[in-house]
This record gives structure tokens, C-alpha cells and sequence, in this order.
């Protein structure tokens, strides 16, 4: 299975970057050893002295699907997640910097913690999902789904013209505003519609 993960697909958190808001999706991919499951720890990794956490609601693949149309999109997912998008961002800024691939800084091992998953049919409207991520105990970040640039069924059109989707692919959707540093010692918790799904101590 692979990640998908757009970038920048909420206009005040490509604004607290200093990024463009994209014109067309900004596509990256994470390999399947970047996923940290349920109730394992985050090893804050020697490379970085500035890892940022990004919450994101993350689309989970059940159908296999190429060049899919928007009209389309809704039938290749039937549950939306919670997910942390680690973001090593002082490597990062070196990358974009000399205009290199992002994946040293995003897509490493353990940097895409992922929560519980929530049946589509349990939202009234997919397009008005609130989340949101605690830092011990204080909410850092908030968001809702009809903030994003791009709705689900645009990433998956759009992403499907370049990579074919498999069932138990994820597509990560972007993070809101908010990102932030973290430290060895705290406790990040992800919530759907304030439902906890996803915890990580970070070691
Ligand atoms: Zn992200």
C-alpha cells in the first residue's frame, strides 16, 4: 500500500508558511514504513531539532480505481480517519530552499502516525467534519472539512491521473492552521466531531 498526502490545502496554513495558495493540488508520497499504528510512541528522530505536528483527516482507499472522475470519487472511500502529518521543518525548509523532493523531511519512519477510522455514513456532511489536535491536554489545532481548498473528490480525481489507487491506500488531506513544534515527553491527541481517535507520546 502507499500515502498520498496533499500540501497546502487549507488557505491560512499554506498563509502561516509563506506558500502560494495551489492552484492544483500539491501531491507527495509517503512510504508505508512512515506509519505509526495505535498506541505506539514517536521516537523523536536525531535528524531534526524542529519536528512539527500536522493533523489531517486521512481517506482510506476500497476500491481499485485509475483516472477517476470527481463525480465518481465518493464510491472509492467508505471511511474518513485522523492522521499526523510529522514534518521534520527545519530539513524541510533546507529542501525547498534548493528546490528538492520533501520526502527526507515528511515521509520518514514513524512521521505518519494514523488513528481510528469513522464509517462515512456516520457524518450528516463529509464536507463539515470538524477536527481538531491536542498538545497534553490544550487544543493546537482545528479545522473543518469545508475549509479545504480541494474536497475529497477533487484529491482523488485529481491524484488518480497519476497514480493508480489500491484497496488500503491512504490519502492524507492537508493540515489546517496551526502547526507547531513538538518535544520529547508530550501527548498529541486527534479528534473527529471531539471524539478522541488517534494518541502519540512522543519519546
Ligand atoms: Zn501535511
Amino acid at each position: 500500500m502507499k500515502i498520498l498526502a496533499i500540501g497546502r490545502n487549507y488557505i491560512d496554513h499554506a498563509k502561516e508558511l509563506n506558500n502560494p495558495v495551489p492552484s492544483e493540488p500539491v501531491v507527495f508520497l509517503m512510504p508505508e514504513t512512515s506509519i505509526l499504528r495505535k498506541g505506539q510512541a514517536f521516537f523523536y528522530p536525531e535528524f531534526s531539532m524542529d519536528v512539527h505536528f500536522e493533523v489531517e483527516l486521512v481517506l482510506k482507499i476500497n476500491r481499485l480505481g485509475k483516472n477517476i472522475s470527481e463525480r465518481f470519487a465518493h464510491r472509492y472511500y467508505e471511511e474518513i480517519g485522523i492522521g499526523i502529518d510529522f514534518t521534520a521543518r527545519d530539513l524541510q525548509s533546507e529542501l525547498k530552499k534548493k528546490g528538492l523532493p520533501w520526502e527526507k523531511a515528511k515521509s520518514f519512519d514513524g512521521a505518519t502516525p494514523l488513528g481510528e477510522f469513522v464509517p462515512k455514513t456516520a457524518f450528516q456532511d463529509i464536507k463539515n467534519i470538524n477536527f481538531s489536535l491536542d498538545k497534553n491536554g490544550k487544543q493546537v489545532q482545528f479545522g473543518n472539512s469545508k475549509d479545504m481548498i480541494f474536497s475529497f473528490d477533487a484529491i482523488i480525481s485529481h491524484v488518480s491521473k497519476y497514480f493508480t489507487l489500491k484497496i488500503g491506500d491512504l490519502i492524507y488531506t492537508g493540515t489546517p492552521a496551526g502547526v507547531g513544534p513538538i518535544q520529547i515527553g508530550d501527548e498529541l491527541v486527534g479528534k473527529i466531531e471531539g471524539k478522541e481517535l488517534l494518541k502519540v507520546q512522543v519519546k
